[in-house]
């Protein structure tokens, strides 16, 4: 952090801790409740300040914990600096936050972590409105910074060392809308940055994710083969209920463009269990659809209700144990997939990426087509690109092993 901020070492007492939250389920909402708990009593004397969706979206909720001194909404949290200046502990909490529909200018954003990956916000905000979602009222209307723009910030991160930089963004299928482009054109810039760096392209929307723009991946060395992708419901009439801009049928095209273009491609897939209106019988179809696409692995997410969404007057609803139920089964269904996915490519060769970070003794790194690897810790690896044959499996069969 900069302005004489730096970050605490573990142990250490904390003057400032900022969470930022999220609000995409119920769950979500408590994980923030309990981080900002946990904070509070590690360091009781630290300003908390609270930023984020949630935040966006029930500040009073928020200011209401005990311990929290400063809400800022989605546009102020760019500033948390401005409004930390002169900032009391104890003073009343304290809540900045504008009508998200006002907000129209775009931020970027980069973040590193510990990792050795980049993340690069290309894009905010959402124009879709599916039923279940609270995104677009906690981000607003989509809009991004123009391509050249973009193309600076990712030849700045070049220049702190990035070696993979993944783009983000809430719907970044999206881009362009606000400058007049496309998310193709942005992709075409990338492509031609003179550095040794890769790209992925974090989750797209299935209509968004073009013919032609899986054609100019499939041809492209910096754009990864590795692809993720909402599908959220195998079932049209599902999706038909969640008002999703495409049916299976698409979605299935897609798959099947990328993996006669990129046949060693990783698919990850988003699907939302238990959503009102999902019937038992649609689930059967859904689970049917998923099981026939050729993908790698799924993300499987749990329907919660969230306020204010359309999804709330469809009257048929999922016990919490049924979709439990069908939780587990599509988590079987994504170990499936991603052994056999994994299986596909053992004894075969990979630029590793190798993080900083590990696994036991182990340090981890990922293929171009995004399979984990492990090997022995060796520290002048991390963040160097290494070619790589997959061996045998980890002991808890997360990852391959490198060069066995
Ligand atoms: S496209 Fe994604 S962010 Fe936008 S409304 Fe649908 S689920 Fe929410």
């Amino acid at each position: 952090m900069n302005e004489g901020f730096v970050k605490v070492k573990p142990g250490e007492q904390a003057d400032v801790c900022i969470i930022n939250t999220c609000t995409v389920t119920d769950i979500a909402d408590r994980k923030s409740r309990q981080a900002i708990g946990k904070l509070h009593r590690l360091h009781p004397n630290a300003i908390i300040i609270v930023i984020g969706c949630y935040a966006q979206l029930k500040p009073e909720e928020i200011a209401n914990l005990p311990g929290v001194n400063l809400v800022l909404g989605s546009h102020e949290k760019f500033n948390i600096l401005e409004y930390l200046k002169g900032l009391d502990k104890n003073n009343p909490t304290s809540i900045h936050r504008t009508e998200i529909k006002h907000v129209k200018e775009f931020r970027h954003s980069s973040s590193r972590e510990d990792r050795t990956r980049y993340f690069l916000k290309v894009q905010d905000g959402c124009d879709y409105f599916c039923t279940y979602c609270t995104i677009p009222f906690a981000r607003g209307r989509s809009r991004n910074a123009p391509v050249s723009e973009t193309l600076a910030m990712a030849q700045s991160i070049i220049r702190e060392g990035a070696k993979e930089i993944v783009l983000t963004g809430v719907n970044i299928g999206d881009f362009g809308k606000s400058s007049g482009e496309s998310f193709f054109d942005l992709l075409k810039a990338i492509d031609d940055i003179n550095a040794d760096v890769r790209f992925r392209i974090s989750s797209i929307e299935p209509n968004l994710l073009s013919d032609e723009i899986i054609t100019f991946a499939a041809q492209s060395k910096r754009i990864m083969p590795h692809f993720h992708i909402p599908l959220q419901s195998g079932s049209n009439e599902v999706l038909g209920l969640m008002k999703r801009k495409y049916n299976r049928e698409l979605f299935a095209h897609r798959v099947e463009k990328i993996k006669s273009l990129m046949p060693d491609a990783f698919i990850g897939v988003d699907v939302i269990v238990g959503v009102n209106g999902e019937t038992d019988e649609y689930f059967e179809d859904s689970v049917q659809f998923i099981d026939s696409l050729d993908i790698s692995q799924l993300h499987v997410f749990t329907y919660s209700e969230r306020a204010n969404t359309k999804m709330l007057q469809i009257e048929y609803h999922n016990s919490p144990a049924e979709k439990k139920r069908r939780s587990d089964t599509l988590h079987l269904l994504s170990d499936k997939k991603t052994k056999a996915f994994y299986e596909q490519h053992m004894g075969k060769s990979y630029p590793v990426l190798w993080e900083n970070r590990s696994h036991g003794e182990n340090m981890i790194g990922f293929t171009s087509n995004y399979i984990r690897v492990e090997k022995p810790m060796n520290r002048t690896s991390i963040n160097t690109i290494e070619e790589v044959k997959l061996g045998g499996w980890n002991v808890d069969r997360t990852a391959l092993m490198a060069g066995r």
